[in-house]
């Protein structure tokens, strides 16, 4: 049994403003990252594999906030975040506030793979990115028109949340392969006008990733202040291994009753030992895909569809 499952964000772009063709476009760049991360699992790769496989094909396209076409700070700055971890050895490696890496789910990776630290930030990160040869671009890269003009909407005025007005926040994937490793990864550009080097759950060990192959594997994406004080993806585990949940049971009680009692808009996917999935969501919509080697395939934005 192996399986991969994967999000876009738990935006709240409300129905009304989902177009046809946007829809189709959404849909379109869900299943280029499944399809590619299930087929590294398919071919006998590594967990940790597919779900970077499958967040660096997220973070390329502009559609998602997370590495290109990222949400942009309050001073218009693109600044990522990302973590992953490894279920097998419970290894794990973040980075924040970046603005010069091109794939910031591949320096997470040499973070645990080739550093002595679990997490670096800003211009030390970048540091070590330059060591380990990774691809640099400049901040521009990052920006596309339809961010700087949400964030616009955000500076003059407009007085929805800046949660709301990011939308599309955040893409993660978690995977089982076929020798039983969990795996997850996150990857974000944080909250529309963000300040003063905030740093969200995302990549957050424990709060916006964990994997732990004796419970389960998780990656969050939703208002990150929250997230990170409900501890959200270790709790979910958590509740699995020392509560006896099922796995759908604990996504559920932290996902639509603890955060929801807290105020914490989002979701999370997760994945469990047995290749069994959870993708709960309290907010109107989350881009979610999931495929198994049963044969299932699925590609979701909102409740029905
Ligand atoms: N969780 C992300 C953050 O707070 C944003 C999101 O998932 O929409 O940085």
């Amino acid at each position: 049994m192996y399986a991969i499952a994967i999000h876009g964000g738990a935006g709240t772009l409300p129905r009304a403003e989902m177009t046809p063709e946007r829809e189709t476009a959404y849909r379109a760049g869900l299943a280029a990252a499944l399809d590619a991360g299930y087929a590294v699992l398919d071919a006998g790769g590594t967990s940790l594999e597919a779900v970077t496989t499958a967040v660096r094909i997220l973070e390329d396209d502009p559609m998602f906030n997370a590495g290109r076409g990222a949400v942009l700070t309050h001073e218009g700055i693109a600044e990522l975040d990302a973590s992953i971890m490894n279920g097998a050895n419970l290894a794990a490696g973040a980075i924040a506030g970046v603005r010069h890496v091109k794939n910031p789910i591949e320096l997470a990776r040499a973070v645990m793979e080739h550093s002595a630290h679990v997490m670096l930030i800003g211009s030390g990160a970048e540091e070590f990115a330059l060591e380990r040869g990774l691809a640099l671009v400049p901040n521009e890269y990052f920006r596309t028109e339809t961010r700087k003009a949400q964030l616009q909407r955000v500076l003059t005025g407009d007085t929805r949340p800046a949660n709301e007005l990011s939308a599309l926040g955040t893409v993660g994937a978690v995977a089982l392969d076929r020798a039983g490793n969990l795996a997850a990864a996150t990857s974000t550009g944080g909250m529309t006008a963000k300040r003063y080097g905030r740093v969200g759950d995302s990549p957050i060990i424990g709060a916006g990733t964990w994997a732990d192959n004796a419970s389960c594997a998780v990656s969050a994406t939703g208002h990150g202040e929250y997230f990170i004080r409900a501890a959200v993806a270790h709790d979910i585990c958590a509740r699995v291994a020392y509560g006896g949940k099922s796995l759908a049971q604990a996504a559920d009680a932290v996902v639509m009753e603890h955060l929801v009692k807290l105020g914490g808009e989002g979701g999370v996917i997760a994945i469990d030992p047995q290749g069994r999935i959870a993708m709960p969501f309290n907010s109107e919509g989350m881009f979610r895909g999931a495929r198994t080697s049963d044969g299932e395939r699925e590609i979701s934005i909102y409740r029905d569809r």
